[in-house]
């Protein structure tokens, strides 16, 4: 049995998880077993509780195998104060699940190749991993602050620090999605300058020795980032920590050029996972059925293969959004001329009848 949370969310994201749910109710009508329980989160939740991540919702995550968020936010609560913010309640329920590896493919289907601001025949079936450690690095490291130093300036410190447990656990999750992938890994670094990142190459060197099949490389971040313009294609699966991570994933998600494509998850040591799209709650077009579900029904796909093994699943929601592309079914963020223009539930539509 699946035990599978949903949290709608703000904007768009009541629409987007509704069109998620319809390709889940085509698996279940088939015999697949799985539970949903709804709860909200975000701004949804402060609403109803008074907190972005109440106790109710805390319950059901922590009950649940796996759980499919829309988004979170909204200019209405812009000026709440910061620990009742929409974000918090996504920055809770990483907390609180114990997310470290976030998981954010880049891939572009052809026939969109023209959305990306690169060369078509760049980034036409670009199909990128970044696995990202998400709980460590310079963005939680210890001591941290502003202070006056001995010489009586004012300055501002952080300490990059991470644990070789933390390391290796980051590194087997990816090297367990390259051997799921086209077993290439390379892992990010900049081990010329920085001795935490030299001792993540040396870890990530030693967790290797156990997957003989994965082709690793190492690059330095800097070059990484050139190369990702450069070249993207080059890529299969690339880990690295927090900071070049966040940075990295963002301008790998921009070579496609859509971001209503985009899926995103972040695991747990147990495989328990939240997937999420990695675009926003889209206040501008919410309610009026403009959004792009594809993203969302991505994130259920890699649910299917990441948090329950079903790999198999998993490729034929990716392959019914393919068909569905390639008949020319568009929603507004990426119609070209020539296609056809498809609202949000049109488009759920069209996956449902492709699955
Ligand atoms: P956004 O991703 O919501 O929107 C950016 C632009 O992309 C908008 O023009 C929007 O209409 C468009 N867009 C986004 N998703 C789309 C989709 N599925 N289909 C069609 N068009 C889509 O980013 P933003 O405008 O910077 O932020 C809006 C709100 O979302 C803010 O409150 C922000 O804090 C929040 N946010 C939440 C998350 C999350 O829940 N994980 C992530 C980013 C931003």
């Amino acid at each position: 049995m699946m035990k599978i949370a949903v949290l709608p969310g703000d904007g768009i994201g009541p629409e987007i998880v509704t069109q998620a749910l319809r390709v889940l109710a085509v698996l279940k009508n088939e015999g697949m077993e799985m539970t949903f329980t709804e709860a909200p989160l975000g701004g949804q939740a402060y609403d109803q509780y008074g907190h972005p991540y109440p106790e109710f919702t805390q319950k059901v995550c922590r009950e649940a195998d796996a759980v499919l968020l829309g988004a979170v936010g909204g200019p209405q609560y812009d000026n709440l104060d910061r620990p009742l913010r929409p974000e918090r309640g996504l920055l809770g329920i990483r907390k609180d699940l114990g997310l470290f590896a976030n998981l954010r493919p880049a891939n572009l289907y052809p026939e969109l190749a023209n959305a990306s601001t690169l060369k078509p025949e760049v980034v036409a079936g670009l199909d990128i991993m970044i696995v990202r450690e998400l709980t460590g690095d310079v963005y939680f490291g210890q001591p941290r602050g502003m202070r006056v130093n001995d010489e009586g300036e004012r300055e501002g410190f952080n300490t990059m620090v991470y644990k070789e447990s933390e390391v290796r656990r980051i590194a087997h999750v990816a090297f367990d999605i390259a051997m799921k992938r086209g077993k290439k890994l390379c892992s990010v670094d900049k081990a010329n300058v920085l001795e935490t990142t030299e001792f993540w190459k040396e870890i990530v060197i030693d967790v290797a020795k156990e997957y003989p099949e994965v082709e690793l490389s190492h690059m330095y971040v800097d070059n990484a980032a050139m190369q990702l313009i450069r070249n993207p294609k080059q890529f299969d699966v690339m880990v690295t920590g927090n900071i070049f991570g966040d940075i990295l994933s963002d301008e790998a998600s921009m070579l496609t050029g859509s971001i209503g494509m985009l899926a995103s998850a972040s695991l747990n040591e147990t495989k328990k996972g939240l997937y999420e799209p990695s675009h926003g709650s889209a206040p501008d077009i919410a309610g009026k059925n403009l959004a792009n579900p594809i993203a969302t029904i991505l994130s259920v796909a890699m649910m299917m293969r990441y948090s329950f093994d079903h790999e198999a699943v998993a490729t034929r929601i990716e392959n019914a959004i393919k068909k569905v592309l390639a008949a020319g079914y568009r929603t507004s963020d990426i119609f070209e001329e020539g296609t056809k223009k498809v609202s949000c539930s049109e488009m759920g539509d069209q996956i449902v009848a492709a699955m």
